[in-house]
């Protein structure tokens, strides 16, 4: 018997504690947390520094709305701006609305409607973030969607080239899509999307919300290439697990969210800007991010080894510790064995097994969930995989 709304399909498991790398569930058994909640926890579960830095602001204040000045969001955007494309930030407490925000943004200030996204692309479950998001399962039974959004397909420079023009208000791409099966940008792609919204006067927000603080080995994905979106967005990792969501927007930009325009009752509160500030605290450093990047490759060799012999196999996608596995068959029987086998895995579509470690996951903890993942392929009465 739930009271709950059953629009999760929820495992029958239940986590009680966690730290670091590590969860327990309420039997007491432990397990691998290769998934970071869901890829938020980038500093682990209950790191330190962050539970530190809440307990004292829980004793201070929790809430004071945003009439009120707050240094405390000053520094949160000091530290996002400075790690990115400088210009300004809002705050809110999650990625829907950061996209919320960031389409509302580009629509106010360029005056155009029309917003280009990506199939496969995942941008949340409100109603303009579902109807920009290029999957119809998500939109499956709530009627017609939002005409503002043409969804192209991903990687397909001249696919841009055809549809976008002087009506364009914005183009909104991952960098790395998540949810829709871990697929990676190439540079070809991304520097023809800036190329083509610069000579269309359309702005690029670049979602990272899943991608950003860290997850990749660079403060944000689009680091990676030459690349400067006029906007992006974050919230996942953001609060390491403390609700937080923020929209980063070029200075040129500012002046078209003025007073009234936008806002937020939560955005911004002490609590979440404490948890923020004490994580970008440690992941916005070159050493940790550095380190982040080997431990994905070391990772990357590993699982090769192990599953190139399968036959179903079809090849690892990844940037820093975000990994898609693909297969040529359905992967949710190898997620459920891998639990029982104590190592927490996500997918990205039917045939992708996705691992999104903490990024403060040990060489010892990336042996040890091979380890795991080994035993349970060759373990071949359970798995018929
Ligand atoms: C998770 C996710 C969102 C939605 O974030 P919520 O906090 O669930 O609203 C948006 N974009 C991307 C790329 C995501 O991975």
């Amino acid at each position: 018997m739930t009271h709950l709304f059953e629009n999760y399909a929820r495992w029958d498991v239940e986590i009680v504690s966690g730290s670091g790398t590590n969860v327990v569930d309420s039997s007491g058994k432990d397990y691998l947390d290769f998934t970071s909640g869901i890829g938020v926890c980038n500093l682990g579960h209950c790191h330190p520094h962050v539970v530190e830095a809440t307990t004292n602001q829980l004793q201070k204040i929790w809430h004071t709305s945003n009439l009120f000045k707050s240094s405390l969001q000053e520094e949160v955007a000091e530290k996002l701006t400075l790690h990115s494309i400088g210009g300004s930030v809002f705050f809110c407490n999650s990625g829907a609305e950061a996209n919320e925000a960031a389409i509302k943004l580009a629509r106010k200030y360029t005056g155009k409607s029309k917003v280009i996204t990506f199939l496969q692309s995942f941008h949340g479950r409100t109603f303009a973030t579902m109807a920009a998001t290029g999957q119809d399962k998500v939109k499956q039974g709530f009627g017609s969607m939002l005409e503002t959004f043409v969804h192209l397909p991903y990687n397909d420079v001249s696919a841009l080239k055809n549809e976008i023009d002087h009506e364009t208000a914005a183009v909104m791409l991952e960098i790395v899509q998540g949810e829709g099966g871990v697929h990676v940008a190439t540079e070809d792609f991304i520097v023809s999307v800036e190329q083509l919204c610069k000579e269309n006067g359309a702005l690029l927000i670049v979602d990272e919300v899943q991608t950003g603080i860290g997850r990749t080995g660079k403060p944000f994905a689009y680091q990676h290439y030459k690349l400067s979106p006029d906007i992006i967005t974050s919230a996942k990792g953001l609060g390491n697990g403390f609700p937080t969501g923020a929209m980063i927007g070029k200075d040129f930009l500012i002046a078209a969210f003025n007073p009234g325009s936008h806002g937020s009752t939560f955005g911004g509160n002490p609590i979440a800007m404490t948890a923020a500030s004490a994580t970008l605290d440690l992941i916005f450093d070159d050493e940790f991010l550095n380190e982040v990047a080997e431990k994905g490759e070391y990772f990357k060799s590993k699982l090769e080894e192990i599953f190139a012999p399968l036959e179903n196999f079809k090849g690892i996608r990844h940037k820093g510790l975000m990994f898609g596995v693909e297969f040529s068959n359905e992967v949710g029987s190898m997620i459920s064995k891998l639990r029982e086998n104590g190592l927490l895995a996500l997918v990205a579509g039917p045939n992708v097994i996705r691992f999104l470690p903490p990024l403060t996951v040990t060489y010892g903890e990336l042996d040890a969930a091979l380890g795991i993942i080994g035993g349970t392929l060759l373990d071949k009465q359970k798995v018929t995989f």
